[in-house]
């Protein structure tokens, strides 16, 4: 199967909710099956000399409408994958990866060499910062992590060499919205690539390439996949980015299994669904959270008193299920652990957006300035469950926080 840039381009007129039913259903037309064919391999076998040259040639040329000639270069259920999120993200090409890690790594590392230097937020997913300030810099990359909400003064962030500006909006743990099309601006008018990390808003919620990134990277792993079975990392590039990008994918054998792919094009086809849902439950234990005197504030954009609503407002389409809770600053820690540790429906564990409600203590890391909260804080994934169950369940937890005060 060849990977349809012009079918991608027709199917863009759609409405999101559409797309996700009709997109990366090409390879299935023959068979008359709804869904894709899932497969698996590495050799690809050619009719012929002359053909097997004159893929090698095309794909050393950086031809991506090629038919597959080998496994690491795409699987025809990668590209099914693949495909849909380009149409959705608005992208030129887009390519999966073994983890949402993986992605941002790639992402950077495909537009610097030694001596480079790179703009990250400090709100910046913390395995994000740990590459940039170990890997990179055993490369002679050099970063600069800066305040999230820098604003026009971003501009004096930027040295002649610096290659990519890094965006995270909102941060994953403490929820500060990115004014994304002035970062990107300011990136361009210093010939820097703009890479912005879109997993906590989805293709659905935002669009980043049309609001001025160059590369649009997941951790497919949260909503797309959906279902927390999977790891998986996605990159979508604009045309201009795209050919440096794909040529360090190549170079370091990056692919995800088309299992992963699969079970991710499967998680697209209730995307929508699911996130209304995350959203609402989100909104409902929010607004019980916020009646809870032990609770200082709640971090979500989608709230009219949250410092990054005006930009949530203008960005974005929707908000997700994942949100911050910061607790009075006199709740002891150890009152905190106690109403987690005995939550029954609520998991702690790592990751989110999967049909499970999941709530985490967090301590964000800053080096850029100060993080202005010293309380103790925690974090909800909220799942698909019923929202009175889930309330239940905080509000037995608050009861034995409140003991411990
Ligand atoms: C989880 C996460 C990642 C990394 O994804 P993995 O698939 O777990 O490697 C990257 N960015 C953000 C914002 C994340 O939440």
């Amino acid at each position: 199967m060849e990977s349809t840039g012009s079918a991608v381009s027709d199917r863009r007129k759609s409405k999101p909710e559409t797309l996700l039913a009709t997109l990366g259903r090409t390879s299935t037309h023959d068979s008359g099956f709804v869904n894709p064919p899932l497969v698996r391999g590495s050799t690809v076998l050619h009719p012929n000399v002359e053909e097997l040259g004159q893929r090698a040639r095309r794909r050393a040329a950086g031809d991506d409408a090629m038919p597959v000639s080998y496994g690491r270069y795409g699987t025809p259920t990668h590209h099914e994958f693949c495909d849909a999120l380009t149409a959705l993200e608005g992208g030129h090409r887009s390519w999966a990866l073994p983890s949402g890690q993986t992605a941002c790594a790639i992402a950077i590392q495909a537009y610097v060499r030694p001596g480079d230097h790179v703009l990250v937020p400090d709100s910046v997913y913390a395995p994000v910062r740990r590459f940039c300030s170990h890997t990179l810099a055993r490369y002679g990359i050099g970063t600069t992590f800066y305040p999230p909400r820098i604003g026009e003064n971003i501009e004096s962030m930027f040295r002649a060499d610096t290659r990519v500006l890094f965006v995270e909006s909102p941060g994953s743990l403490t929820f500060e919205v990115q004014d994304l099309p002035m970062l990107a601006r300011v990136a361009h008018r210093h010939g820097a690539v703009c890479v912005a990390d879109n997993t906590w808003a989805t293709p659905l919620y935002q669009q980043p390439l049309a609001l001025g990134a160059d590369v649009t990277v997941h951790a497919a792993t949260k909503y797309i996949g959906g279902h927390s079975d999977l790891l998986l990392g996605t990159v979508t590039a604009n045309e201009t980015a795209w050919p440096a990008l794909r040529d360090a994918i190549h170079q370091y054998g990056l692919i995800a299994s088309p299992d992963d792919c699969w079970l991710a094009l499967r998680g697209l086809r209730s995307l929508a669904a699911r996130l209304a849902r995350h959203r609402a439950n989100a909104e409902r234990l929010i607004g019980w959270l916020r009646g809870q005197p032990e609770v200082d504030r709640v971090l979500y954009p989608a709230l009219p008193e949250d410092p990054g609503y005006a930009l949530w407002q203008r960005d974005f389409h929707g908000a997700s299920g994942l949100f911050g809770v910061v607790l009075a600053a006199a709740v002891p820690e150890r009152a905190m652990q106690a109403m987690i540790d005995g939550l029954q429906l609520f998991g702690r564990g790592y990751s989110w957006g999967g049909f499970e409600s999941l709530l985490i203590p967090v301590r964000p890391e800053r080096t850029a300035e100060p993080l202005p909260i010293s309380a103790p804080m925690f974090r909800i994934s909220a799942g698909l469950e019923d929202p009175d169950d889930l309330i239940a369940d905080l509000s037995a937890g608050f009861e034995r926080l409140r003991e411990r005060i």
